[in-house]
């Protein structure tokens, strides 16, 4: 009797839809309301820090190249972001953005979770004035 039913199931199970999918040749979509990534866009930017005032992590800082002239680049680290969105909360010029753009953010090279959002020649003047390794990720 067991027999047959385990003849039975596995018969069962060849006709039927897998339950798990062949990753990492296929994912699953991104939920969109998925917490992944934070998004500055520079040019609504007026450094008012408030963004920086409450982090929980303090791992959010807008660094002013001109304050003046409004360019500024925003540092973030992944690894230390408990994607609380207060930051995004506080920003009242809708600067900040949660995204569901990074799906995967494991990684074994720490350099990889430290992000830089800003015009690319803010950015490269930020770090020529650091003196640290970073991966730049995006030109707004
Ligand atoms: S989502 Fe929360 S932890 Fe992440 S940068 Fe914003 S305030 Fe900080
Ligand atoms: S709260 Fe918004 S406008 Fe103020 S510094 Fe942060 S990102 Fe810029």
């Amino acid at each position: 009797m067991k027999l047959i039913g385990i003849i039975n199931d596995a018969v069962t199970s060849l006709f039927r839809k897998p339950a798990t999918i062949a990753y990492p040749v296929k994912n699953k979509p991104v939920p969109e309301r998925y917490r992944a990534r934070l998004d500055f866009n520079a040019s609504k930017c007026t450094g008012c820090m408030l963004c920086m005032r409450d982090c929980p992590t303090n791992t959010i800082k807008i660094n002013v190249i001109d304050r003046k002239a409004k360019q500024f680049v925003m540092t973030y680290n992944i690894g230390e972001c408990v994607y609380c969105m207060q930051c995004v909360f506080n920003c009242r010029f809708d600067a900040l953005q949660m995204t569901n753009k990074c799906w995967e953010s494991a990684s074994d090279a720490k350099k990889t979770f430290q992000i830089y959002y800003g015009k690319k020649e803010h950015i490269d003047f930020l770090l020529a004035n650091k003196d640290q390794p970073a991966v730049d990720q995006s030109e707004v």
